[in-house]
């Protein structure tokens, strides 16, 4: 029997120890239990989606922009390396990575947002809990059960954050939101290591869409302080280059950051498994110096891209296919596919499953969809 978790820390999530899965299977023997659920993601159906779903930018806009699933790649390489150094588990941190936006919407958080809106008198939606329904319930690729039956530390790792009226309903995995506990350390670093990754291809895609210049990118500190690293050691280096030097330092400046502070809290707090780890406040965590450069720049992408008229036009128009999609399958739920409609007449179920139908959909399948319901022209 391979010992998958020799390397590890003691406050680290180790295999051997997992609080299993919801329907007991034996051990895979040349795999660790983190590197099975890791291999499940990557065969479902939801991991495939990921590849037509909007970040920031639509799908068909270019080829070149993020989409959610190299945002999630990028998110598993950031969080691997964070991993190593500070000896926690990397197949833990791996599968939480390619799952974390297993339950997003087409066209990006907008889609979310409109989808809890007309969620709001049947549960609401959010697309946290709706990775975790992915996983647990609408993956069909085993014939034992539902979903993927991934290890409970992979779970917590999904579920971020949830609503208190959710997490009553959610047995041990809600329990830390009722107790106001904290998970796992790799659950702690898969979430910053998603800030580093979309705080730093962000830039590269706003500046690449050109809704962003090099010059109002000067505005934050962070930024300029290692551009000009850049171009000193650099001088009159073509402007891409230059670009993606700067933001290599960047994610070098977070993750060394985030490591040493991160080293001195464990230090400090002195964990002896997990369960201490889950007892003790937040022990990953970047410096408050570099927390005030990340706030700044979130601040500034929010201000100049996501709030872009190009990007608001874009999202305008998504949550109105959104919900006119949701619209148009509640009044007439004869026209969904038969997988998706309820007998019975049973409305709050209904619901969930146009929830679950348009949750689903990649950006251009949303947008075909639409077209087919509305436009006598489509079939
Ligand atoms: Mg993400």
């Amino acid at each position: 029997m391979i010992d998958f978790d020799a390397h590890l820390a003691p406050y680290a999530a180790h295999s051997s120890k997992s609080r299993g899965r919801r329907h007991a299977e034996p051990a895979a023997g040349s795999r660790s239990e983190f590197q099975r659920d890791r291999d499940r993601i990557i065969h479902s159906t939801a991991f495939r989606r990921l590849e037509y779903k909007t970040q920031v930018f639509l799908n068909h806009e270019g080829d070149l922009f993020r989409t959610r699933l190299t945002h999630s790649i990028e998110v598993a390489q950031i969080g691997r390396t964070l991993a190593r150094s500070l000896r926690l588990n990397e197949d833990l941190v791996e599968a939480t990575a390619l799952s974390h936006d297993l339950g997003h919407t087409p066209f990006g958080h907008v889609g979310q947002d409109v989808l809890n809106e007309c969620m709001k008198d049947y549960g609401g939606f959010e697309h946290n809990l709706q990775s975790l329904r992915v996983v647990d319930h609408l993956e069909e690729h085993y014939g034992a059960f539902d979903g993927l039956n991934l290890t409970f530390e992979t779970r917590e790792g999904i579920l971020k954050h949830c609503s208190l009226a959710n997490a009553r309903q959610l047995g041990e995995l809600g329990q830390r939101f009722i107790d106001k506990t904290q998970p796992s350390l790799e659950a702690q670093l898969t979430n910053l290591a998603d800030e580093i990754a979309y705080n730093n291809h962000d830039i590269d895609d706003g500046l690449r869409s050109g809704l962003l210049t090099m010059k109002q990118m000067e505005e934050v500190d962070l930024f300029a302080r290692l551009h000009r690293q850049v171009v000193q050691q650099y001088p009159g280096l073509p402007g891409r280059r230059e670009l993606y030097e700067t933001i290599r330092l960047m994610i070098t400046a977070m993750t060394a950051d985030l490591v040493e502070e991160s080293c001195r809290l464990i230090k400090e707090a002195a964990p002896q498994s997990i369960d201490d780890v889950r007892a003790a406040p937040p022990l990953i965590r970047f410096s408050a110096t570099m927390r005030a450069e990340t706030t700044a720049l979130k601040r500034f992408l929010y201000a100049n891209l996501y709030r872009h008229f190009k990007v608001n036009r874009m999202r305008v128009k998504a949550s109105r296919v959104i919900r006119e999609l949701f619209d148009a399958f509640m009044a007439d739920p004869v026209l969904l596919p038969f997988d998706y409609q309820v007998a019975g007449g049973d409305t709050h179920k209904q619901a969930r499953k146009i929830a679950d139908y348009i949750a689903g959909m990649t950006d251009r399948y949303a947008i075909r969809e639409h077209k087919r319901i509305f436009s006598l022209d489509e079939l």
